[in-house]
This record gives C-alpha cells, structure tokens and sequence, in this order.
C-alpha cells in the first residue's frame, strides 16, 4: 500500500489525486488535505464567476473525490494544525498543491495607500473566499486602473465593468453584487508596461471585453505595430492582437463605461491624500531584449481604485526549499527532498491554464511510483486520524461538503447556481448535526 498527502485541494491537488489512482488502482490511499472546510481552490475562489463552464470542471473531481481510495480532509491548516515534518512522517509521498495565493507585491511609492489592492484580495473578495469576503473596495470612482495585460487583469476590468443582468447565471456573491451595481466608474485603465504583441490575454477572454452591456474598449490604433508584423505571432497570440486591432477600429459608442488599454505605459508611483486619487505613469519603450525600459515621461491617471494583476507567488514554508525570485517552492520537476513533492502553480509559478494541471498532476504521479515503490509500510490515514483527534481539530469530510454545497445551491438567487457562504464558521455551521 502507499499512502499519499496532497496538501491543496485546487486543479493541482485533484489532478494529481486522480492520477495516483489510475498509477496505483487499490493500492494507494490519498488524502487531500486543505485549510478551508470547501475543496477546490482556484476553481472555487479564482475561476471568475461569470465563466460557470470553466468551473463545471469541479464536477470531474468530484468523481475523484467520491472514490474509496482518495479523501477530503478539510479544514486542517498545514503550520497550525501539524507540520509538514509531521506528514512526511506519516506518508510515502507528501505533494504541495498550494497554489500561488499571494499577490506579487506592486513595489512603488504608495502602493500600500487605502484604495490598492492586489488582485488575489479583489479576486476573492467578489468570489467570495472567506479571507477577502470583508474587503470594500473603493468602487466611488470615477476612474479605476488595473495593472497588468493579463487574463487576470481582463476578469478584474469585465468584473467591474458589467451590470447586474450580465451576472445572470454567475455565481457572483451578493456581497459583491450589490457593491458593484453602486459603483460609479466611467474610466477602467489597463496599465500595460508593453506593448499589444506581449499582452498574456486569451482571445476567447479578451473578446468578451468588446461584447459588454455598458462598457466599450478602446485602443488607440498608434500603439499597434504594422499589421504585417502579426504573422510572427503564435496563432492565439495573434488572434488576441485581432481583437485589438478590431476594437481600435471602432466607431465610438455610446456607452457609459471606456475600458482604455494604455500600452507602454508603466505605474512608478500612486499618490493621494489618505487614500488613492491618482496613478502615475511613465511612459516605457521597448529595449532590444523586448523590456520595457521607462523614457522618462510621465502622466497622472485619476483613480479611485487600483487592482494589481501582476501575477503570484507561493508562501514559503519553514524548512522548505523555496525559490525566492520565482515565488515558489525550489524543485527539480516537482521533486522537492525525499518524501515532499510540488505540482501545480506551487511547482511551477502562476502559468498555464487549469487544464495545464492535468499533465503535472499526471508526471508527478510517476515520480511518486518510481520513488516509493510499494510504499514503506507508514501509517497514513489511520496516524493522520489519531494526531488531529489528539489536537481536537474539527475536520470536514468530503460527505460534509455535500451539506455545504445542499445549502449553498438552496440560498441562490434566481438563476445563480449556488450563493457561497463566506465564513468559515457559516461553512462549518451549515453541515447537518
Ligand atoms: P500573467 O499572465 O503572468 O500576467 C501578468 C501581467 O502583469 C503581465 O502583463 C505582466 O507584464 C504584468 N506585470 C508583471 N509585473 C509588472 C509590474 N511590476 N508592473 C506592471 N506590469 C507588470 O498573470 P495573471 O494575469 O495573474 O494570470 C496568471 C495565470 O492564470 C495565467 O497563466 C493566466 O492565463 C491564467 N488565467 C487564465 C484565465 C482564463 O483562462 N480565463 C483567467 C485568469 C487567469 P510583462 O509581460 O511585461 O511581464
């Protein structure tokens, strides 16, 4: 038997979980283990919830969790609850599937003024994950800017920009809901440091930016390169520079929200008396080497509200090798040390789409095989067990999830597939006695 820890239970925990059971059949146990009483992760608290069909993909982890030989054990803080010492004791193979959840730090002058906030916080704060479900951002207004020529920064400037009937069928929590219809932006800047060609945006994603209700992009057809120089591009990649060139081509409309792309351009400071009012911005050119390098003109964007959507990185563990430039645990293809693993964004850093974890999860399984063999004989579940009883810790089963889930698609508004409980202490309260 080998018995197998998964710490995360996002798209990197499940993957890896459903591949160590094709790899091993009957005889492995796993046990994913998560701090919150909810599974899922990302796909829960990131996956924007306006994009219910990226999010169906939890229905085949759900098929995975539902096994014999694969358990949910939540609401068990790795660091709180038992170290990570402690379950390389227990397992033949511990594997990190933390994911990426703190913010790049946004390191310029004012970046700590009320009114910033990075997009892990503004992600989940309007997907309801309990640490960011109190986070009232400034939505007064009338300019908001969001950092970076991501699909994060695309899902934080849709988010914004929509009305209430372009939430139908989302599961956008009430919170906020009701916060974002009383916002009074007119202007959401996209900040990008370069140019149109080295935007990371999606077609399918920056697409939807042309089809809003009340909000119409705008690009400014001087930042775009020679038509001609299109074809060196990747076919997505150019597919994205197209909806640029067709937005920039546009008749002006007549809608109250402009979501203006300002390429080349580059935050080097926020100012504002107590709170932010503007940003500043400094002009950039690109250097031989495609960086952005600053051209010494600079200009202020009024702001209310600033979201960084500059990419993640992966809280270090005491003890844990840990890769500081790139923001992740130090691994050489997912091997850590003897017995620890990582897989998914805590492997890799925040790239790649869900489906990416698919591939991870499954080379790391065979690594896991060709490491441990037939396993070591170490106690796994039934050690886990007794160490959390010995502490009292309150876990939550996968069967425990379903309660949640039972009550959360009973509160939804009409047309939302379910409405999240934001607490822990609401999560843990809504299982059956
Ligand atoms: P990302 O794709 O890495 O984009 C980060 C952006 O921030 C880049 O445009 C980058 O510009 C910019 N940036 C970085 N540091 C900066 C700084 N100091 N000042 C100004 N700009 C800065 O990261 P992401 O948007 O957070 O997305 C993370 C991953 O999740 C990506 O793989 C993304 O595709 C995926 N995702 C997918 C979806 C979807 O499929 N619907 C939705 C959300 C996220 P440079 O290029 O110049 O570095």
């Amino acid at each position: 038997m080998r018995h197998i820890a998964i710490i995360g239970s996002g798209p990197a925990g499940y993957y890896t979980a459903e591949a160590c059971q094709k790899a091993f059949g009957a005889e492995v146990r796993v046990d994913i283990i998560d701090r919150l009483p909810v599974p899922f992760g990302l796909i829960r608290t990131g996956v924007a919830p306006d994009h219910q069909s990226i999010k169906g993909v939890s229905r085949r982890y759900e098929a995975v969790a539902v096994t014999d030989n694969v358990r949910f054990v939540g609401n068990v803080t790795l660091g709180k609850d038992l170290s990570i010492e402690e379950l390389i004791g227990l397992y033949d193979a511990v594997v990190l599937a933390t994911g990426a959840p703190n913010d790049r730090p946004l390191e310029i002058p004012g970046s700590e003024l009320p009114g910033v906030t990075g997009s892990a916080a503004f992600v989940g704060w309007y997907n309801g994950h309990p640490d960011h479900a109190a986070l009232a951002p400034a939505l007064d207004g009338p300019g908001a800017v969001v950092i970076g020529n991501g699909n994060v920064a695309l899902d934080v400037a849709r988010i914004l920009a929509k009305t209430e009937a372009e939430f139908g069928g989302s599961d956008i929590v009430n919170h906020a809901l009701t916060a974002l219809q009383g916002a009074r932006f007119d202007t959401i800047t996209l900040l990008g440091r370069r140019g149109p060609h080295q935007i990371a945006m999606t077609p399918k994603e920056l697409g939807e930016l042309g089809e809003l209700a009340r909000a119409a992009p705008i690009v400014d057809a001087a930042d775009l390169p020679q038509v001609e120089e299109d074809a060196a591009l990747e076919p997505g990649q150019r597919k994205s520079v197209t909806h640029l060139r067709h937005f920039a081509a546009r008749e002006a409309e007549a809608k109250p929200i402009r979501i203006v792309f300002d390429f080349f351009a580059m935050p080097v400071a926020i100012e504002g008396d107590g709170k932010v009012e503007r940003v500043i911005v400094e002009r950039t050119a690109l250097d031989e080497s495609g960086a952005a390098r600053g051209t010494g003109e600079t200009y202020a964007i009024p702001a209310s509200l600033v979201v960084s959507c500059i990419g993640y990185r992966t809280p270090p563990i005491p003890g844990i090798p840990y890769d500081d430039r790139a923001g992740r645990f130090a691994n050489d293809e997912g091997r850590v040390m003897p017995g620890l693993y990582a897989v998914g964004w805590a492997r890799r850093g925040p790239t790649g789409t869900i489906g990416t974890n698919r591939p991870d999860g499954f080379a790391i399984a065979e690594k896991i095989a060709a490491d441990i063999g037939e396993g070591a004989g170490k106690q796994g579940r039934p050690g886990l067990d007794a160490l959390l009883q010995s502490r009292g810790v309150e876990v939550v089963t996968f069967r425990d999830w379903q309660q949640i889930e039972t009550a959360e698609i009973a509160a939804a508004r009409d047309g939302s597939p379910r409405e999240k409980f934001t607490s822990v202490e609401a999560m843990l309260g809504a299982r059956n006695p």
